[in-house]
């Protein structure tokens, strides 16, 4: 059986065509009539299938620890929030909610919280992620509306990534851009980033400007604009305001281009040839990500950005506009339903109209009046002893806000911490009082917005494990036992969608964008088969909207657009004598946000398989450190431990570490311990990009790699990190102490002395085994250096029933070859071998196809493969196709 639903992870939205049977997933391919990715998938697409099985899911609900029943769960709760409203008041109660939650999710929670228990104490992750880019958009066109489409992608004839990885973190539209500038050579791509990622793969132009200075290049490419008389005076004085002031205070700090370059530390020249090409090109289209939103002057930066579109009027034309890729698959859904602390439902405001609005349509007894506090805020009133009831569902904030530390201060410190969670283990989960097991996707029912508005289903293949529940439905039954039943009284994701879309229509006539009253006549069986569709979608635009502001009608109150004074501010993570490297963190290719998922998979830890550092290596010889070093990333409030892997791709004095990694998968690996908890005024979106750290080589004295049955992470101290192999665990090692003896060691850490033992008094290597009921129970290699060996065959040996003599032979004297980075994850095609074939005659990556198949299915490892044959073949010639 096949079934249309939509990929949970990035803000792509990808639709995705599930094969079923026997209430397992078969297979995932890409959704060919999906406007998204019209068939494509990228490699967390594709090994979907690997991430949803039963084992390692959070079943019944735990109390303390203990398992206990829904119904002396939720007693537990109801009395709690009792309680608490009775002796503190609705702002002693807060939700901490996520982008991985559906829209039905978020509305109800949201419904909940600010008219019914009357506390708008409730954010979002879309906080960390977003915000900066609402924040903008509201004060350019008034409503936080995206104006431009996917499709613009195609029709663009200058295409610029702003502080965005696409190769990696958008795939299928960077796979989109690369088509397009196959199709129309004449098509240009500008990359604004201070690193070289694998989007400047196709770039014509790399911008590798200061950290945090983004605000200053959009400001000094407004002045050009002016001086040059590249602006669009009709669209400017018929269709905006406040330009003047605009173009007066860009002009303040950065008169000239020569100035602005030296400010960025960017060469003249290629400032220069951005600004001509923005200039003289009219199908400009700019996606900017987290590299312009997660700073202490993220709105600004998004405002710079809009105010060079207003001044050309470029936005909401074919081909032309500003359009922010969301980084999570409901970010947009839970931005309309009010799920940041800073609003109501269906974009509306704490305006009195609004609030009396709302108010009425829900029949409220109890509506909150004032916005709540902003993630980093409400986690400090947490830890101030405020916040007595905090309900955190489907996310992980021990690992992804800033200053981890100071987080569980603050979740030790609550009185009542809920988590509602499909996994049986993440960090915040480990610490909570009350665990409420939830679907997950290929379980979840509803829908996602993605990053152009385009509304999209996703479907429930698979019956939940366990006791699960959908979220919607444990805030439901709570509701329910807080007396508001009749508000709550849905019984399918359908009747919620409906109530959503009849409000975005409500007393709506045009005047606030977001709406979708069109949409709030379906009945069960249509919204089971609602096709995407962009909001708004409204009697007049029944089948939704491609593009916005066409018309040049912005939802302001005079109607016009408004241009944003923006003055330079430098980030607020200031640099100094003990922490002179500025830090920046982000996604990586194979992985998404805490690892929850995708690290269940064997395949997506084959491209990176530890935390790691990227160094420029000036600053690495500066420190003595070489790649392959483990070295620790530290500053005054925490420290990360991961990998080194030297790169000039780093601007020197730069550090960058992936954001993923989380004591469940590394002992020292969270990114986020590093990072101030400083935020942008505006969206209060946290500065997660510009931290201030040292890097210091890790004193290793012995490196090891042990394979286990079973995961044993609580057990092992100093440095380790974790991957699943199909058949086991296999975990990197390393210490600063030499044990006196490793049979103690083996009993201390691995519960068991080895059965096998070997030691080599010349090389110091070491290898050992140990079995139970002679099955390979754990199995140990340690080296004085470190010397990774592929041990896939070794791991194989944990699947004999019983160990013959010669595998027992093979654990103590075989060894696997020396490990290879995975470049294709879906064909399993490591650098070596890629190396070899571009050794033996592979000119490009179709030939390299050819021959191994890399780079022929999702494509994310293209721009690596390029990089490879780059290396490879420095005087040949090569067709970089
Ligand atoms: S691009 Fe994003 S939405 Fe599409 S398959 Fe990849 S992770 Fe999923």
């Amino acid at each position: 059986m096949k079934q249309h639903t939509t990929c949970p992870y990035c803000g792509v939205g990808c639709g995705v065509t599930a094969e079923l049977a026997d209430n397992r997933l078969i297979a995932v391919s890409g959704d060919s009539q999906h406007p998204a990715n019209f068939g494509r998938l990228c490699i967390k697409g594709m090994t979907l299938p690997e991430t949803v099985t039963a084992d390692a899911r959070l079943q019944l609900p735990r109390l303390h620890g203990q398992a206990v029943s829904w119904d002396d769960a939720m007693t537990q709760l109801s009395q709690a929030i009792t309680e608490a409203l009775a002796s503190h008041g609705p702002d002693s109660i807060a939700f901490y909610l996520s982008g991985q939650l559906l829209t039905e999710d978020y509305y109800v929670a949201n419904k909940l919280m600010k008219g019914f228990l009357g506390s708008a104490q409730v954010d979002t992750n879309s906080r960390l992620c977003m915000a900066s880019t609402v924040a903008g958009h509201k004060r350019a066109f008034g409503a936080d509306a995206v104006p431009g489409c996917y499709a613009d992608i195609e029709l663009a004839d200058l295409v610029i990534l702003a502080g965005s990885n696409a190769a990696w973190n958008h795939p299928i539209l960077y796979q989109r851009i690369q088509a397009a500038r196959q199709a129309r050579p004449t098509v240009k791509v500008v990359v604004i980033d201070p690193r070289a990622t694998a989007s400047c793969d196709i770039a014509d132009l790399h911008l590798a400007l200061r950290p945090g200075t983004d605000a200053l290049l959009f400001n000094a490419l407004l002045v050009y604009l002016a001086d040059q008389g590249c602006l669009d005076q009709q669209y400017i004085e018929q269709h905006t305001q406040g330009f003047d002031e605009t173009l007066q205070q860009a002009r303040q700090a950065t008169p000239n281009l020569q100035q602005a370059a030296q400010q960025m530390d960017l060469p003249l020249e290629d400032l220069t040839r951005f600004c001509e090409w923005f200039a003289s090109t009219d199908k400009t289209l700019s996606l900017f990500s987290q590299g312009i939103n997660q700073s202490s002057s993220g709105t600004d930066k998004v405002n710079s950005l809009i105010n060079c579109h207003l001044a050309t009027g470029r936005v909401g034309k074919p081909g032309s506009s500003p359009l922010s890729l969301t980084g999570q698959p409901n970010a947009m859904g839970g931005r309309e339903v009010g799920g940041l602390a800073n609003q109501l439902a269906a974009h509306m405001d704490f305006t009195p109209e609004h609030i009396d609005r709302v108010r009425r349509f829900w029949n409220a007894p109890n509506m909150a009046t004032a916005p709540g506090r902003k993630a980093i805020d409400l986690f400090h009133a947490v830890e101030r002893g405020e916040i007595k009831v905090l309900w955190i569902m489907g996310t992980n904030p021990l690992v992804s806000l800033p200053d981890t530390e100071r987080v569980k201060r603050a979740l030790k410190r609550c009185e009542w911490l809920v988590v509602s969670e499909p996994m049986a283990s993440t960090d915040t989960l480990n610490l909570a009082d009350l665990c409420l097991p939830s679907t997950t996707w290929g379980e979840k029912n509803g829908t996602v917005t993605n990053s152009e508005r385009r509304i999209s289903r996703q479907q429930p293949l698979l019956s939940a494990p366990g006791e699960a529940r959908q979220d919607w439905q444990i805030l439901c039954d709570l509701a329910q036992r807080l007396g508001f039943g009749n508000a709550f009284n849905y019984q399918h994701p359908a009747d919620i969608f409906i109530e959503h879309a009849a409000l975005s229509g409500f007393e709506n006539q045009g005047s606030r964008c977001f709406d979708i009253s069109g949409l709030s006549q379906l009945d069960q069986h249509a919204y089971d088969r609602l096709q995407p569709i962009q909001w708004p979608v409204t009697t007049t635009t029944p089948y939704g909207t491609q593009r916005l502001f066409s018309e040049n009608r912005f939802y302001t109150p005079s109607g016009k657009a408004h241009f944003i004074p923006v003055q330079f501010r430098a980030p607020e993570q200031t640099l100094n004598d003990n922490y002179p490297l500025r830090l920046n963190t982000g996604r990586i290719r194979d992985q998404w946000h805490t690892m929850t998922r995708t690290g269940r998979s064997e395949r997506l830890f084959q491209h990176r398989s530890e935390p790691f550092i990227d160094l420029h290596p000036q600053d690495a010889s500066a420190r003595q450190i070489s790649t392959g070093d483990l070295a620790q990333v530290e500053n005054q409030q925490g420290r990360y431990i991961g990998r080194v892997r030297l790169t000039t791709d780093q601007r020197p004095g730069e550090v960058f570490i992936p954001m993923h990694w989380n004591h469940q998968f590394s002992a020292q690996g969270r990114c986020n311990a590093l990072i101030q908890p400083v935020t942008d005024p505006v969206s209060g979106q946290p500065e997660s990009k510009q931290g201030a750290v040292e890097v210091r080589r890790f004193p290793a004295r012995w490196h090891g790699q042990l394979l286990t049955r079973d995961n044993i992470s609580a057990q092992l101290r100093g440095y380790w990190s974790r991957q699943p192999l199909a058949p086991c665990q296999q975990y990197i090692l390393a210490e600063t102490d030499w044990p006196g003896d490793w049979s103690n060691w083996c009993l201390q850490h691995l519960g068991q002395r080895p059965d096998g033992y070997l030691e080599n008094p010349i090389t110091g290597q070491l290898q050992a085994y140990a079995t139970e009921q002679q099955r390979l129970k754990w199995w140990l290699l340690i080296t004085p250096t470190y010397q990774p060996a592929d041990l896939r065959h070794m791991a194989a040996l944990f699947e004999s029933p019983s160990l013959t003599p010669s595998q027992r032979g093979r654990l103590l004297h075989g060894l696997d070859s020396p490990q290879h980075t995975q470049v294709c994850s879906c064909y399993q095609v490591d650098e070596q071998r890629i190396r070899e074939a571009i050794q033996s005659g592979c000119r490009s990556v179709t030939e390299l196809g050819d021959r191994l198949s890399c780079g022929t299915r999702c494509g994310s490892c293209i721009p690596e493969l390029k990089a490879l044959l780059a290396q490879e073949v420095e005087h040949a010639t090569v067709d970089l196709d």
